[in-house]
């Protein structure tokens, strides 16, 4: 498999029972095809109020995604309280002055991309139980204006989080927008690998068939579930 095949309307159509069944059939074909076990799929509700998360609860998912502690925090208490079983993904960029809140609030935190992030979250777990599941995003597109650490850092940057007896999981990665994405996907799995860490947080709508294709472990969907963002 070369290119992502164009799977999703940009417009998802049918109810969201429909859509998380195509979505996850799409999923797991490609992983199959890779040789791969299906990835999770985590739903991304960013922008999207209550109203609109509501049906795919109702419709049995439980693995939601947002990119603001803030806009989180706003949302979800309550929706948990109601879906206590709901895992909670933080897939954007995180200060270190909210460590202690995503913490409280997230599941697993895909961004862990610098060292002050390293000591804020340490800090933070010598003071409770919780622990997120912890991904290192990865800036393999070398864009400025993007989280992650430089791929060249990536070595000494996971041993200063097992210094600071942090467990770190996994890769994440944000290809650049206007590129093959498949060369991204196959380098953060190869750079995965050499590490020993077993979970990939690669693929979104447009390209997730690609990301399970090539080894994701959790695929992050937004517009194809959930339709264009405002
Ligand atoms: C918004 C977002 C997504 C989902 O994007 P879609 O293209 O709508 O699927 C995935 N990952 C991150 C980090 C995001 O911010």
């Amino acid at each position: 498999m070369k290119k992502a095949i164009a799977s999703v309307p940009a417009v998802p159509t049918g109810s969201a029972a429909k859509r998380l069944a195509h979505v996850k059939e799409v999923a797991h074909r490609a992983a199959s095809a890779g040789g791969h076990a299906p990835p999770r799929l985590i739903a991304i509700s960013k922008t999207h109020d209550t109203g609109t998360i509501l049906p795919f609860l109702e419709a049995g998912h439980r693995i939601f995604g947002e990119n603001r502690v803030q806009e989180a925090a706003g949302k979800w208490p309550d929706l948990k309280t109601r879906f206590p079983e709901v895992e909670l993904h933080l897939v954007g960029q995180l200060q270190s002055n909210k460590a202690k809140e995503a913490v409280e609030l997230f599941d697993a935190i895909h961004s862990v991309d610098r060292p002050s992030l390293v000591k804020a979250l340490a800090r933070v777990f010598a003071k409770t139980t919780k622990r997120p599941l912890l991904f290192t995003q990865v800036n393999l597109g070398q864009e400025p204006q993007k989280g992650g650490i430089p791929p060249e850092e990536l070595p000494a940057f996971l041993e200063t989080a097992k210094n600071s007896g942090l467990d770190i999981s996994g890769l994440m990665v944000i290809p650049p927008a206007d590129k093959d994405p498949a060369p991204y996907f196959a380098l953060l799995a190869k750079l995965a690998k050499r590490h020993e860490l077993a979970k990939l947080s690669m693929g979104m709508s447009s390209d997730y068939d690609l990301a399970a294709n090539l080894g994701s472990s959790h695929v992050r969907i937004g517009s194809a579930l959930f339709g264009e963002r405002k």
